[in-house]
């Protein structure tokens, strides 16, 4: 969703109003680059993306899903529903720009990561510990030292 005013990419969601069923949500949002507020109205965009799993297993993409993850992750952490919200969005635009039907479920745990890591330390290993699927306490010792 780029700014109206200065076509910068990069914007902030401060509110998000969901309308029921498939209608959209009425999001309020301000632009990173020039700061001015804008109100969008997006339809829900179903992302057709199939998501490879560690174990081979395929199932679609689910927003809520990957939602409810990060959300776990951030348990009694200081980052909000919007922060969530928006970080999910942010992986949806890389997504689509992507151009590929098919994803591994450990790309975009990576793609998570890499931005959860901003939001808060704890929220982003614990994310870590789950998503990416480790074998054992070893693996995830050397993902702490060395992150991706
Ligand atoms: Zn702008």
């Amino acid at each position: 969703m780029n700014c109206p005013y200065c076509n910068n990419e990069d914007t902030n969601v401060l509110e998000s109003r969901g309308l029921p069923g498939a209608e959209g949500v009425r999001r309020r949002r301000q632009c990173k680059k020039c700061g001015k507020r804008f109100t969008t109205h997006e339809k829900l965009v179903n992302i057709d993306l199939k998501i490879i799993k560690k174990n081979g297993k395929i199932e679609q993409y689910d927003r809520d899903k990957l939602a409810k993850g990060i959300m776990k992750a951030c348990y009694k952490r200081k980052v909000s529903g919007r922060q969530i919200e928006n970080l999910v969005d942010e992986i949806e635009s890389k997504l689509l720009t992507l151009n590929t039907t098919v994803v591994s479920a450990s790309d975009i745990g990576k793609m998570v990561l890499n931005r959860l890591r901003r939001l808060d330390e704890l929220a982003y290993l614990r994310f870590a510990s789950v998503y990416m699927d480790f074998n054992n306490a070893d693996e995830y010792k050397r993902f702490i030292l060395a992150p991706i």
